[in-house]
């Protein structure tokens, strides 16, 4: 191994080690080869990241601040906790700098249909969020079961001008529309993007997203050393796909004194069955068109997954983290669902901020790292969500009627 093996990452097939790659059918491999030239054009093209800059600034409410937290500070009695504050972006959380970025790629390569997957709705709203704001077509895959389970986020893509289409295959979830959006790409190739919503997918998808999000660890890197004089001792992020912590991550991934730990969603327990924790519970295998960590059954067939929260809810993890896990660049810890239900209130009463029910799995094992690293230390989690899209999931778990 070189002395740091992830400065080439990934390599020209798109492999983070073992782990990406493109898995695809052939007819895929003309679109993903055409969008990985494009990709790489763009984000050094001075024009291109003028006008994401702009937007960022202008459109999403970049730079985040970072802030320090400092009533939970003095109750874990440990290090000091900051906050990048993603959930202060346009549509509340970190997802829109990756649809941004991808939306605007679309409109340089002439494409007019925008498609994208959701789970809980929340990357579907951001997506048809900048569609509406380009004024391009935008569909939607969702599983027939996500579409019962998330309504308010159905009725807010509507609004958004969004077609909504069902997807009753598998178990009605979001792999399975993961599926039909790869499926609608490829016969609707002439003028279609697919804007995949983490970093996950064939290459070029895992980083691309990853570059579009790391601009959360750059400004915060710089944030934090202009605030205090020097680089925190952890970054801590929850993980779905992965998007929000790799795109805190990367910037870091050279300075070595960096603990960098995600957090995944024990569910009702690892032992349970019941989570979605693909690194700490499952085994490399093959979806999406890459290779990395999955949940599965004794057969090798893709498990549910399972969490209160539903952004957290993906059988898959990006590979660049399946990577970082194997060489031990980064931690990766579980927090249950009672264990994120009980950070969510604590950080709602002493910091006034409610998180979403997301980053509350970060704070549960902020909470134990404070002690970890005592006084002197210094940790940065980030708050990628803010909680009101949650405050009704909440209730009815703590068994308050509305
Ligand atoms: C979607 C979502 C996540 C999970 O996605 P990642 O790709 O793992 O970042 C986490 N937090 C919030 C607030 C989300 O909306």
């Amino acid at each position: 191994m070189t002395d740091n093996p992830w400065n080439n990452t990934p390599d020209a097939e798109g492999r983070f080690g073992g782990f990406g790659g493109r898995f695809i059918p052939e007819t895929l491999m003309p679109l993903v080869l055409e969008l990985e030239g494009a990709w790489q054009e763009a984000k050094t093209d001075p024009d291109f990241i003028a006008q994401m800059h702009g937007l960022l600034k202008d459109y999403v409410g970049r730079p985040s601040a970072v802030y320090h937290a400092m009533r939970l500070s003095e109750h874990f009695n440990g290090a000091k906790i900051w906050f990048k504050r993603d959930e202060l972006n346009h549509t509340g959380a970190h997802k829109i700098n990756n649809c941004l970025g991808q939306v605007l790629l679309a409109r340089r390569m002439g494409k007019t249909r925008i498609i994208a997957e959701t789970g809980a709705g929340q990357h579907g709203v951001a997506t048809a969020t900048v569609a509406a704001r380009f004024g391009l077509e935008c569909v939607v895959f969702m599983g027939s079961k996500d579409i019962e389970r998330q309504k308010p986020n159905v009725f807010r893509m509507k609004l958004l001008g969004a077609k909504i289409i069902p997807v009753t295959s598998g178990t009605g979830t979001l792999k399975d529309a993961m599926n039909e959006a790869l499926r609608d790409w490829v016969t609707h190739v002439d003028k279609t993007f697919y804007v995949i919503g983490t970093a996950a997918g064939p290459h070029p998808y895992p980083q691309m997203v990853r570059d579009l999000q790391s601009v959360i660890g750059r400004e915060a890197r710089a944030q934090i050393i202009e605030r205090e004089g020097r680089l925190p001792d952890a970054c801590v992020a929850c993980i779905g796909g992965g998007s929000n912590a790799i795109g805190l991550f990367y910037p870091f991934l050279n300075d070595k004194s960096v603990r960098l730990i995600g957090v995944e969603a024990a569910g009702r327990g690892l032992q349970s069955n019941e989570h979605a924790a693909s690194l700490t519970g499952g085994e490399p295998g093959i979806l999406h068109g890459n290779r990395t960590y999955l949940l599965q059954d004794d057969d090798g067939q893709i498990a549910d997954a399972h969490s209160i929260s539903a952004g957290l809810d993906y059988p898959g993890i990006g590979p660049e983290h399946s990577y970082l896990h194997d060489i031990g660049r980064a931690e990766y810890l579980s927090a249950t669902d009672e264990e994120a239900l009980d950070a969510f209130q604590l950080c709602t009463r002493l910091e006034g901020i409610i998180p979403a029910l997301e980053p509350a799995h970060a704070l549960a094992r902020v909470g134990d790292l404070a002690k970890e690293l005592g006084q002197d230390g210094l940790i940065l989690m980030n708050m990628c969500g803010r909680g009101d899209k949650d405050v009704f999931a909440v209730a009815e778990h703590l068994g308050v009627e509305l």
